[in-house]
């Protein structure tokens, strides 16, 4: 899962997206409006955490850019006053949720997980897909009931695809969704991923389609 932060507190910024990438979340930073508008609009973010008060472009004009121009990634505003004509304004230009500053990060965690979770069409934070479970609060993943050790990058694969149940994934988009903008991609490495997490939870548990990707299904579990 990959998540955008927009915030002009340089500070700020770095404690978000040492907290989100600690909780397991592939992070970009931009530290004004603009920037924050351009990757919005040109990378795929599972989140954005958008401050509102921020250089350049406004993170309610940001907004309401972005949804104008159809992209409908959950946005948590961080509003800094407690102001509620800023929360109104953030909502009907197309918020999903709030913060006000200053915040515990464990709720902005919180928030987000929760986020993500309903835009995936998922309402409890455990997800099944036959014998594998996967906590979305600790990232726990279980097999049958016994834990399962995973590496940070098959996590983040497993974590999408556990969003994305009974969808064909391709290697590309889970590229862009595990790694971040400065990162050389090579999707090729999408595979050796697969590899070990066919390894540790079953060859059967994650399919792929020849040419289109990979998916994960409940259905499709080993027999
Ligand atoms: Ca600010």
């Amino acid at each position: 899962m990959r998540v955008l932060i927009v915030e002009d507190e340089i500070e700020l910024a770095k404690q978000i997206g040492k907290a989100l990438q600690e909780a397991g979340y592939t992070i970009d930073i931009a530290n004004d409006g603009e920037e924050g508008e351009f990757l919005g609009t040109t990378e795929p973010y599972d989140a954005v955490v958008l401050d509102l008060g921020l250089p350049k472009v406004d993170g309610l004009t940001v907004l309401e850019r972005w949804r104008t121009q159809g992209k409908t990634m959950p946005v948590l505003i961080l509003t800094a006053r407690e102001t509620w004509s800023e929360k109104v304004s953030g909502f009907d230009k197309g918020a999903d949720d709030y913060v006000t500053k200053p915040f515990n990060m464990e709720e902005l965690l919180a928030r987000l997980r929760a986020l993500i979770r309903r835009s995936a069409g998922l309402a409890k934070p455990l997800i099944d897909c036959g014998p594998i479970q996967f906590d979305t609060r600790s990232g726990k993943v279980t097999l049958d009931g016994m834990p399962v050790t995973l590496t940070a990058n098959e996590l983040k694969v497993l974590s999408y695809l556990m969003h994305h149940l009974d969808r064909v994934v391709s290697r590309t988009e889970l590229t862009e969704h595990i790694y971040d903008q400065d990162f050389d991609r090579d999707s090729n490495t999408i595979e050796v991923f697969i590899g070990r997490l066919r390894k540790k939870l079953g060859f059967g548990a994650i399919k792929t389609h020849r040419g289109r990707g990979y998916s994960l299904s409940p259905s499709e579990k080993e027999t």
